[in-house]
């Protein structure tokens, strides 16, 4: 029986860096997958949408473009090319991830584990087709990263034949619906709203609440809207799916209850987008399992189960689920485990979203500064008095700075722009290492950059911003 310092069970961006990190740390590592090698982020999730993304953008500026000295007889589109290149680049990535593997003697085992006790795991190994042979692996430590599923609401007609999930959408060769339906207002379903209208689909969205993107800033969720509106994007709010049925020209209609009215709408395709859950089943075997939290194993601050020995971190735990932050977990997970102090700060999240312009946000928004207490002061500089902006011909949108009064700290950033999700770094930083906005204006920024809009709301809380065109216009 192969013995380990550790066996993570799972290879997605938690699981994997933790498995590597361990290693570099010098450790006898194994790690178990029962699928493709890089979990939900590089096979069915931030990989695959950014990858279509990046080619729908192409689509996107050429329009924005077609007044402006550039134009396309006929520009055309090869969806299943499109799919077949997002599959190439994931690909390459799983390769390098396997590359990894081998390049730090991380031991990789392709099947089904099972906890069967504190420091035992079984392997339903699937390296031949059809033929599954058992194998029990022991370590001093296990790290469960075994991720999230997408929840199937209870909703009649989910299970009828092109009511899809995200995951379903994106393996989507020669399957690109004329009408896409989307029920589920978050982050996954604005993102791939945002991906279909530009490959041409009608696109029409309810959300169960009374604004999409109900956990953002609400200026944020509001000019977000009215982007997708004016892209044509229909969006219901305070909408509550009553069924699916098969029918209609398009083949699926939707019954809906909207302001107390009932409602059908028609389509080809629709995307069930109302969250994920932890994957849990079949994890443990029976008599062992650790202690819950709802649907999701509880962890201490060390990332330790009730089960001593046994850790988890990621989306099979509670808390953001994002992959960033499986990754940071992994690595913070690994030291404490292995007696190193914790080298990042878990408590700092940035959260991103892929629309046009970008979402990114870090700390607290002024809702929640308010809500714990904060005398506050904002910054905001408007993206449409920002060079950059005005001749890459980019949409509305703004750079908000939370500050305390009285210390002048920034405690929270919301940006709604281009490119905003390469910038929020710096913003992070800076909360992290207590700057105030006045040292956060500090600094020469480049011209033109995106950036230089930080430091106009820096200066804007000073009312010391320069602003290019009137305020009233922007
Ligand atoms: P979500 O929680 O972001 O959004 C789900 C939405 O569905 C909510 O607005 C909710 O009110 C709505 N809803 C729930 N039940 C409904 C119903 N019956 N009818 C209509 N609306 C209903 O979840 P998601 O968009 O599925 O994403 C899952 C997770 O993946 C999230 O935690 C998200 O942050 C993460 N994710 C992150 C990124 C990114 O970082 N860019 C991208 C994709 C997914």
């Amino acid at each position: 029986m192969d013995s380990y310092d550790l066996i993570v069970i799972g290879s997605g961006p938690g699981g994997y860096v933790a498995a590597i990190k361990a290693a570099k740390l010098g450790k006898k590592v194994a790690i178990i997958e029962k699928g493709e090698i890089g979990g939900t982020c590089l096979n069915r999730g931030c990989i695959p949408t950014k990858t279509l993304m990046h080619s729908t953008h192409f689509i996107s500026e050429a329009k924005r473009m077609q007044n402006a000295g550039i134009s396309f007889t006929d520009l055309s589109l090869d969806y299943d090319k499109l799919i077949e290149r997002k599959d190439e680049v994931v690909a390459r990535i799983r390769k390098g991830i396997e590359g990894l593997f081998n390049a730090n003697g991380v031991k990789l085992y392709k099947g089904v584990a099972t906890v069967i006790s504190q420091n035992r795991v079984k392997v339903k190994l699937a390296s031949e087709p059809g033929i599954h042979s058992e194998e029990l692996v022991t370590a001093k430590n296990i790290l469960i990263a075994s991720g999230s599923v997408p929840v199937i609401p209870r909703i009649e007609g989910s299970a009828i034949k092109n009511v899809v999930t995200s995951d379903q959408l994106l393996e989507g060769k020669g399957r690109l619906y004329k009408k896409l339906l989307i029920i589920g207002g978050g982050v996954i379903g604005i993102e791939m709203a945002t991906i279909y209208k530009e490959l041409g689909c009608e696109i029409e969205i309810i959300e169960a609440m009374d604004r999409i993107l109900s956990g953002m800033d609400k200026e944020i969720s509001q000019t977000i809207t009215m982007g997708l509106k004016k892209r044509g994007i229909s969006v219901h709010t305070g909408a509550r799916v009553l069924k699916i049925t098969e029918g209609g020209s398009l083949g699926l209609v939707c019954e809906y209850i909207e302001k107390d009215n009932t409602k059908t709408t028609e389509a080809e395709g629709i995307l069930l987008s109302v969250g994920r859950r932890s994957h849990t089943e079949g994890l443990f075997e029976d008599g062992i399992a650790p202690v819950m939290d709802g649907a999701s194993i509880k962890v201490n601050a060390e990332f330790e189960t009730s089960i001593p020995g046994i850790y988890a971190i990621g989306d099979v735990i509670k808390g953001k689920q994002l992959a960033h932050v499986a990754s940071a977990q992994g690595i913070v997970a690994i030291e404490k485990m292995f007696g190193h102090k914790a080298s990042i700060d878990l408590d700092l999240i940035p959260s991103c979203i892929y629309t046009v312009p970008e979402v990114a946000t870090v700390g607290m928004d002024e809702a929640e500064a308010k809500a714990q207490g904060y005398d506050i002061k904002i910054g905001k500089y408007p993206m449409l008095g920002n060079s950059k902006t005005l001749l890459s011909m980019g949409e509305r949108g703004f750079v908000k700075l939370i500050c305390e009064a009285d210390t002048g700290r920034l405690l929270g950033a919301q940006l709604l722009c281009d490119r905003a999700t390469d910038m929020i770094g710096e913003l992070a930083l800076a909360i992290s290492k207590k700057l105030t906005y006045k040292e956060l204006g500090s600094i020469i920024r480049p011209h033109p950059t995106y950036e230089e809009a930080i430091t106009e709301a820096a200066d804007d809380i000073d009312n010391m911003a320069i602003h290019l065109m009137p305020r009233r216009t922007l």
